[in-house]
């Protein structure tokens, strides 16, 4: 039997017509700043795409590109600039920053208000506390997901492998949050064997970012199997799930590309008309 396929594309064209929709009625229109330090192609790839849907939906879209060798005090000028600039709601800085250039320092220099991609110790402390903020995109957009297929989350034994702060650990506090009711459990690189572990998993998520890392084995028959995983190999973008084994298996399963990744890019387009009403004191858009 082949698994359903969870597809991503989909669901996230559903998010960005409810985005396009909130932004019609609003009287002002949300931006989204991004900024890209450096030359590394695939970051270049990611940007474009996030500029691209930003306008698509309504969202205004400021954009900074700086060379690799920046100086830290001139892309802190340019965080500060656009934490207080009004027009702009959200701030995007593409990671990793290359060189001796602090991520974390960078992330945290952004106002918590237009934290979009969900990452500041603000959002993910408010995450922890289990009150209403930013999430992290890729995180959301797996909820989501997982949503919109109708795959039971309350009550599931959900196994996440990963621990990263991006991924891994942010997905299994949303999950674990009173009123989404899974119970979850982290594998990481010192675990040692997945296999007794993933096998109890109704829902299966692979973050760990090593290709093929979860195979037939690991899957209990039917169940739920989201790669997050987004490997550049010598055979293109492949995800920590061997599709072709698991497909067999499974009772549904994300394809890569196609699957998580489109949700990503859609929960920043929400997660900027969220920081946006929320900075003016308005109502929550019903996303
Ligand atoms: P990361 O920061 O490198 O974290 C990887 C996590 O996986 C770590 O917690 C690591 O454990 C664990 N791990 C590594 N090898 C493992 C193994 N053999 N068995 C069990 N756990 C293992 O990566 P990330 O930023 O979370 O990203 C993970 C993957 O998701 C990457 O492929 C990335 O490209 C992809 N990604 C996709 C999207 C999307 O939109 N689809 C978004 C973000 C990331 P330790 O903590 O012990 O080192």
């Amino acid at each position: 039997m082949s698994a359903r396929i969870l597809d991503g594309r989909v669901v996230a064209a559903a998010v960005r017509e409810a985005v396009a929709a909130d932004v019609g009625g609003l009287d002002y229109t949300p931006g989204l700043a991004t900024v890209l330090v450096g030359d590394d192609p695939a970051s270049h790839v990611y940007v474009r795409g996030k500029r691209r849907d930003a306008e698509t939906v309504g969202i205004r879209s400021i954009h900074h590109e700086l060379p690799g060798d920046v100086e830290s005090a001139e892309l802190e000028a340019l965080v500060d600039s656009l934490n207080l600039d009004d027009g702009v709601d959200g701030i995007l800085i593409q990671l990793p920053l290359p060189g001796e250039l602090d991520s974390e320092a960078m992330v945290e220099r952004i106002v918590p208000a237009k934290d979009v991609d969900g990452l500041h110790p603000f959002s993910l402390g408010k995450l922890v506390l289990g009150r209403p903020g930013l999430r992290p995109c890729t995180p959301s957009g797996v909820v989501r997901l997982l949503e919109h297929y109708q795959v039971p989350i309350a009550g599931a034994r959900v196994v996440v492998v990963g621990r990263s702060f991006l991924v891994g650990r942010p997905l299994a506090m949303i999950l674990s949050e009173k009123g989404v009711d899974a119970t979850v459990s982290i594998a990481h690189s010192r675990t040692g064997e997945l296999v007794p572990l993933t096998t109890t998993a109704d829902i299966l998520v692979a973050a760990a970012g090593v290709p093929a890392l979860i195979t037939a084995e690991h899957v209990r028959p039917g169940a739920t199997v989201i790669d997050v995983g987004m490997n550049r190999t010598e055979a293109g973008l492949v995800g920590d799930v061997d599709f072709e084994s698991v497909v067999e298996v499974a009772g549904a399963i994300t394809p890569v590309p196609g699957g998580v990744g489109p949700m990503t890019r859609a929960m920043l387009l929400a997660n900027t008309v969220r920081a946006a009403q929320t900075r003016r004191g308005l109502p929550d858009p019903i996303l």
